[in-house]
């Protein structure tokens, strides 16, 4: 069995908890407007791994994991390669190695059921708190999203929902509001992250010769993300 993948990411320290390896899958059905990976949009480029050589690339960091570190698949879009990514973390638990999916929760819900049962947490982006702007600005369809979170809150797999921040469009604290009351809606949620929007992926696009949608935004400061925790009684590490 064979994955197609953008790149590897050995020890990262942010899709997810502790120190991860993570396996960026090649290849998105959406077109978020302040994607920063839109490198990873082409079903066809990136390069095919088999299963086994994936394996043994992170074997190699399992010291490193720890007590709360592991695997994150990420992309792109994982559960276009559902196949690949159940097969991977069925392995990846039978070697007691912990197992995160990183998801805009787009994919095709048979699929993605598949893949949850060897899932130990899910980070799942909540775009936007309306359908209309998650078709606007992602060509996403919210009810899709939304299916999906319900999925895991049946299948009781731990959540953690991501938000990016973007400066004049959804950093009103009041419409983040929404986004915490759809978030806390599900029972398995256990945190609620607001990642703020950055523009260091402006030379990827330039590369790639694709317009680059939010290029006129300004990037969102750390300091302010903070602020918005405060402002709508949210701590960054709980819900
Ligand atoms: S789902 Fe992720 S990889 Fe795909 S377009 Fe949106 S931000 Fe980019």
């Amino acid at each position: 069995m064979y994955g197609r993948i953008h790149s590897f990411q050995s020890l990262g320290t942010v899709d997810g908890p502790g120190v991860r390896f993570v396996v960026f899958l090649q290849g998105c059905n959406l077109r978020c407007a302040y994607c920063h990976n839109p490198d990873t949009w082409s079903l066809t480029a990136g390069a095919k791994f088999s299963l086994q050589t994936v394996l043994e690339r992170i074997r190699r960091f399992k010291p490193y994991f720890g007590e709360c570190g592991g695997v994150t698949v990420s992309g792109g879009e994982p559960l276009l390669q559902w196949e690949f990514v159940a097969e991977l973390f069925k392995n990846l638990q039978e070697e007691r190695i912990h197992t995160a999916l990183d998801t805009s929760g787009t994919g095709n819900l048979k699929g993605a059921n598949e893949v949850l049962k060897y899932t130990d947490l899910v980070l799942c982006d909540l775009k936007f708190s309306t359908a209309e702007e998650y078709n606007c600005y992602c060509r996403a369809d919210m009810n899709k999203v939304l299916s999906f979170i319900k999925l895991t809150e049946k299948m009781q797999i731990p959540l953690w929902v991501r938000h990016v921040i973007v400066s004049g469009l959804n950093d009103n604290p009041a419409r983040l509001q929404h986004i915490v009351k759809i978030a806390n809606h599900f029972s398995n949620l256990q945190k609620l992250e607001l990642l703020p929007f950055r523009k260091i992926c402006s030379s990827k696009y330039e590369d790639l010769k694709i317009p680059f949608a939010f290029k006129d935004y300004e990037e969102f400061p750390d300091s302010k993300i903070d602020e918005l925790y405060g402002a709508i009684s949210l701590s960054p590490r709980d819900v």
